[in-house]
């Protein structure tokens, strides 16, 4: 068991029937973990969201400034937002400043209404513009309506952010500063990374799995492998992943999902290169060294054939020139 030393917020029965529609579920048991003078994070169960983790799978973050706070992600339900909001709560009595939304996956950014109620500006990368009115995210909702009952409700809407950003910035907040880099399209179109200064806090979104398969969906695996070169920042001391445990070494921590992407990239190449069928090279490759990772069985497969895709793709683009 990982060591937690925060206290247990414990969301009422009412407030999370209030959240979430439900009436007769347990309270949610969510706990922080401070990571920097002024920076905790909460850390999702390993594995895809479920009713049993009651879709708690993901990471979110905050950070207490004298001036307010600002929040990385919002977790996979309004009910998990409540509870992220309470526990901020159980800190400080600070205004909410901001939502810094990674992206726009379930997992992320389901939980936002309850931080906007609290006073939050939702601000997120415009990448996401084409996706928030698109039929995968229409699919995902209904998915996660069906999977996450009661917890998402008949009536949930997936919100807008209130400010479009468009590139890399910078902010200070009550003597804190964040470094916000776009670091997509890789995992997503919009990922955001956000650096917290002087913790030396790194929030990666989905850009970083640790203990588990990243999810790739979509994700452009050539983008990806750049922007972990992006995120690997000298002043990041400690990295919180988007799914996983936060690590003190941001180095090792970026390693698996770079290896992972190499591996899924270099035989899946070559496989194209032989011009195998996709069952056939799926059943052929080596994958002994991500089989014991957790969300494996659900999401492995899935990702070899969105690379696979990829791999056909870049084959047949034109030869870049050199360098
Ligand atoms: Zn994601």
């Amino acid at each position: 068991m990982r060591p937690r030393r925060a206290a247990v917020v414990l969301l009422t029965g009412a407030i999370a029937a209030a959240a979430c529609g439900a009436s007769a579920e347990p309270p949610i048991d969510l706990r922080s973990r401070q990571i920097g003078p002024h920076t905790w994070y909460v850390e999702g169960e390993a594995g895809a969201a479920t009713r049993e983790n009651r879709g708690f799978n993901a990471n979110a973050g905050f950070v207490v400034t004298a001036d307010g706070v600002v929040v990385f992600d919002a977790l996979g339900t309004p009910a998990l937002g409540a509870a992220l909001l309470a526990e901020i709560r159980r800190r400080t009595q600070a205004p909410i400043r901001r939502v810094i939304l990674s992206h726009y996956h379930a997992d992320h950014a389901y939980g936002l209404a309850p931080l906007r109620v609290a006073g939050a500006q939702i601000w997120a990368h415009r990448g996401a513009k084409i996706y928030l009115d698109s039929e995968p995210a229409r699919t995902r909702l209904a998915q996660r309506r069906e999977t996450l009952a009661p917890w998402i409700p008949a009536d949930f809407e997936l919100i807008e952010p209130d400010h479009w950003v468009d590139g890399d910035f910078d902010f200070t907040l009550g003597g804190v500063r964040f470094d916000i880099r776009h670091v997509g399209p890789a995992h997503s179109p919009e990922d955001l990374s956000m650096l917290v200064l002087p913790d030396g806090v790194l929030f990666t979104g989905d850009l970083v799995f640790a203990g588990r398969i990243p999810f790739l969906g979509d994700a452009d695996s050539a983008g990806w492998l750049a922007a972990l070169d992006k995120l690997a920042d000298p002043r990041a001391r400690v990295l919180v992943p988007g799914h996983g445990t936060a690590s003190t070494d941001a180095q090792a921590a970026l390693r698996l999902t770079r290896d992972y992407l190499l591996d899924l990239r270099a035989q899946m190449r070559q496989a194209v290169a032989d011009l195998l069928p996709f069952d056939e090279a799926y059943a052929r490759a080596r994958w002994d060294a991500w089989s014991g990772l957790a969300a494996f069985a659900e999401g492995h497969r899935a990702n070899a054939y969105a690379v696979y895709l990829e791999m056909e793709r870049e084959s047949l683009a034109p030869p870049q020139p050199p360098g």
